[in-house]
């Protein structure tokens, strides 16, 4: 994807916060904090959103929530944590590069805004 923001801080062409990095997955601080900790988790595959998951490219997204997991546990997040991904312009999707925000580090409303 030529003209990807995400696609672009994976390349390493516009400088971010990196906080993890495997052969499928890059992690890194969001420039806009909403809360302590503010991860962006995302596939190095340039997948736009989430009604783009199928049984082909499926198996990244179930890494993700692997890296999660271990970040959640490394990082001490025992208190809990929340993982949003926003799908469309309505739900607050402003990068179409598939992401999922970790947030933690303060107590979250239900239901969401
Ligand atoms: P969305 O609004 O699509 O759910 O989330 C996009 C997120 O990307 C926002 O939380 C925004 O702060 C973050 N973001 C946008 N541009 C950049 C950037 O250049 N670097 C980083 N680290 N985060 C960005
Ligand atoms: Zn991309």
């Amino acid at each position: 994807m030529n003209d990807c923001l995400f696609c672009k801080i994976i390349a390493g062409e516009i400088p971010s916060e990196k906080v993890y990095e495997d052969e499928t997955v890059y992690v890194f601080k969001d420039i806009a904090p909403t809360a302590p900790t503010h991860l962006l988790v995302i596939p190095k595959e340039h997948i736009s959103r989430l009604d783009e998951i199928n049984e082909e490219n499926s198996g990244v997204i179930s890494h993700i929530y692997e890296v999660i997991s271990k970040l959640a546990k490394d990082m001490g997040l025992t208190n809990g944590f929340r993982v949003v991904s926003n799908c469309g312009e309505s739900a607050g999707q402003s990068v179409f590069h598939i992401h999922f925000h970790l947030l933690a580090g303060r107590d979250f409303g239900w239901p969401a805004g």
